[in-house]
């Protein structure tokens, strides 16, 4: 998306920084759900997509329900951290607006797993590296698709952490 025109008393534009956000649906069309949720991550402000994962398909975790399609997208940012976890967190309630009753399973679920090297630690709203990836083969598997030499910031690898997950059950669709 286009970049917004700097706010008042703004330093000026930051350089851009790279960041991996997991995409996660279980009800209805969950691929159609995953795909618009691109689109739309890509029309956030200051922010484009540079490359989209395949889909996958993972037993829930933590939660009920169908299996839930899981992809990865990388963004080139140039908001901070905590600006793009709410415009992801306001796709989220855009996508949760269709559910079909109250208290449904969650539509779309939108994680910032990665923002370029940086470790934040400001709980409970923003943990990054998101604590639970390295653990999680729905994660890492679409994550090394489009970033194979991706490195969570201290953990190491992510092709180093995924040898241990084989158990888990995460199928390309
Ligand atoms: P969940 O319902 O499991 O998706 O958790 C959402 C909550 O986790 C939100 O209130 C976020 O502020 C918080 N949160 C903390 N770290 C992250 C992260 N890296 N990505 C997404 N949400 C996060």
């Amino acid at each position: 998306a286009p970049a917004a025109p700097p706010a008042c008393g703004d330093a000026g534009p930051r350089p851009p920084v790279r960041a991996a956000i997991g995409l996660g649906a279980n009800l209805g069309d969950a691929a159609g759900r995953l795909r618009a949720a691109f689109l739309r991550i890509d029309a956030i402000p200051s922010t484009r997509v540079l490359a989209k994962s395949g889909l996958w398909r993972s037993a829930p975790v933590e939660a009920s329900g169908p299996d839930f399609h899981n992809a990865v997208a990388i963004v080139e940012t140039r908001l901070d951290a905590f600006a793009l976890l709410d415009a992801l967190r306001r796709i989220e309630a855009g996508a949760g607006r269709e559910r079909p009753y109250r208290n449904a399973p969650r539509t779309l679920d939108l994680d910032l797993l990665l923002y370029g090297e940086a470790r934040i630690d400001a709980p409970p709203r923003l943990v990054v590296p998101h604590p639970r990836m390295a653990g999680r083969a729905f994660v890492l598997r679409p994550l090394l698709q489009v970033a194979p030499d991706a490195t969570i910031p201290g953990i190491g690898p992510a092709a180093d952490q995924v040898d241990a997950l084989a158990g888990q059950r995460a199928d390309p669709v």
